[in-house]
């Protein structure tokens, strides 16, 4: 047990330097420079690239310098977000820790554990190379993971090319095993608007909340409901109803959440009552396709100061042709993958000022092919409703391969550690072991992570527990592959 400790302490004091140090995505500069200055100072040979990525290479022990080079791999940046009304600068407040017995948590805020342990882990494994026998060793800690992955895009390959093996540390569930993720690629619906005066007696403030959300590659096999689905369809039933302006529609958080509300202001000939009639119908509607999963959603109308400027009708129409054509949800489940979605959609969030609006979108798939081909429709669907489609660099999946020596090696230590099989799976969200299998794809790649949850949020949880019995299944296993 005090061993167990030993290293679950040692684990969290590299966390908590970490965590003194601001490290949101975009803005690592910091922490970029104190892993390179700490990791040379430790005596490792360190290279901090452009972008800040940093490599550091730590010798095998003695005698296993001709074993084969294994990477261990997690990014240095963090979702920054605070609970409402929390004095909170991510550019600046370090992350306040609170432990209990079971978990660590931030005071007001996500706590960063994601990817933070990862890279935690990494460094107490280089620091303490010489309590377990092991073949040469690199740690890659990158920039920008839950941005973009730019850090994962500028890495040189040569980094990854001579290397046989590589452990990504940021997945979220101890007992998992990830051995393939899908791809995905963000695009942008953008169009100007030319607003016009409202012609209209009535205004209204619409509301829809009490939607599930969640990620969108970890929750769309779920069926919840998108908000800005339901509130397109909601403005088409009462533009049906009767003559109805457009002045605001906005909605969602980010592309890769699914949007849990949506609110917009309409000019209308409708009465108050007519519109909460037509609003009582279209929630009907909804819990009859996601009522069994997503039960709390709820409209809400207020009668609302008359805005200045509404949308062309024309503008209006588009718009909610988009958001009523685009796919959102699953897509298509995996034919080889029982369970698993293969291909879904996110139109994740709306932005929306006087003079433009903006349509973020994320399609998702274990199909490189199947990404390139929503990719194309969004092109020639955005030419049909007058957007311009935005597309972002595809992020490619990582193909499980089924003759993974790693996993084969990971799994098995882990049953012997643990005395229970390790899941071994492959997910439909976005992992930089994409990148990496794209740059060599002879690297026998897995991803781990400690326990964590709700992570990008202010209830973010680190499970304690977990993190010894991780690095003992890293040491073991750097010890088996030392042996091959
Ligand atoms: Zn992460």
């Amino acid at each position: 047990m005090g061993e167990n400790n030993e290293i679950l302490e040692a684990v969290l004091a590299e966390f908590g330097k970490l965590a003194a140090i601001p490290r949101q995505s975009g803005h690592e500069q910091a922490v970029s420079d104190f892993l390179r200055d700490y990791l040379s100072e430790a005596g490792f040979r360190v290279v901090q690239d452009e972008v800040g990525n940093i490599i550091a290479d730590a010798p095998a022990t003695a005698g296993l310098e001709k074993a084969p080079l294994t990477i261990l791999q997690g990014h240095m940046d963090m979702v920054c977000v605070a609970e409402e009304g929390y004095d909170y600068d991510p550019q600046r407040d370090a992350i306040k820790l609170l432990r209990d017995e079971k978990y660590l948590q931030a005071e007001g805020t996500s706590l960063g554990a994601d990817d933070g342990i990862g890279v935690a882990e990494g460094l107490y494994l280089l620091k303490n190379g010489d309590k377990f026998p092991h073949g040469p060793l690199r740690l890659i800690v990158t920039v920008d993971e839950e941005r973009g992955m730019t850090g994962a895009i500028h890495l040189d390959k040569k980094y990854l090319e001579d290397a046989a093996f590589l452990i990504n540390c940021d997945s979220e569930n101890w007992d998992e095993l990830t051995v393939g993720s899908a791809g995905n690629v963000t695009i942008n619906f953008e169009r100007e608007l030319q607003p016009v005066l409202p012609t209209l007696p009535h205004a209204f403030h619409i509301g829809l909340r009490g939607l599930l959300g969640g990620h969108s590659g970890e929750r769309i096999g779920d069926g919840r409901g998108n908000a800005l689905r339901t509130m397109a369809l909601a403005l088409l039933a009462l533009q049906k109803k009767g003559r109805t302006e457009l002045a605001s529609f906005i909605g969602g958080k980010a592309r890769n959440a699914i949007p849990r509300f949506a609110r917009a202001v309409l000019v209308t000939e409708l009465s108050q009552a007519d519109v909460q009639a037509v609003l009582e119908e279209e929630l009907q509607n909804f819990l009859e396709d996601y009522g069994g999963v997503d039960p709390g959603a709820e409209f809400t109308v207020q009668e609302t100061e008359m805005p200045a400027q509404v949308l062309q009708g024309e503008e209006t129409r588009q718009l909610l042709r988009l958001l009523t054509l685009l796919h959102t949800g699953v897509y298509a489940m995996s034919p080889v993958n029982p369970g698993l979605v293969e291909t879904s959609a996110n139109i994740g969030m709306m932005e929306m000022t006087a003079r433009e609006v903006r349509v973020q979108f994320l399609p998702r798939s274990a199909i490189d092919q199947k990404v390139r081909e929503f990719s194309l429709q969004a092109e020639e669907l955005a030419a049909l409703t007058g957007f311009k489609a935005v597309i972002g660099t595809p992020s490619p999946g990582w193909k499980e391969n089924k003759d993974s020596r790693l996993a084969k090696i990971m799994a098995e230590t882990f049953a012997e550690q643990n005395g229970k099989p390790m899941k071994v799976e492959t997910i439909h969200a976005g992992l930089e072991c994409g990148w990496h299998f794209q740059k060599n794809p002879r690297l026998d790649i897995v991803s781990i992570g400690v326990t964590t949850t709700d992570i990008h949020s202010p209830r973010e949880k680190l499970e304690l527990a977990t993190v010894e019995p991780q690095v003992r299944l890293i040491m073991a296993s750097l010890g088996k592959i030392a042996k091959l």
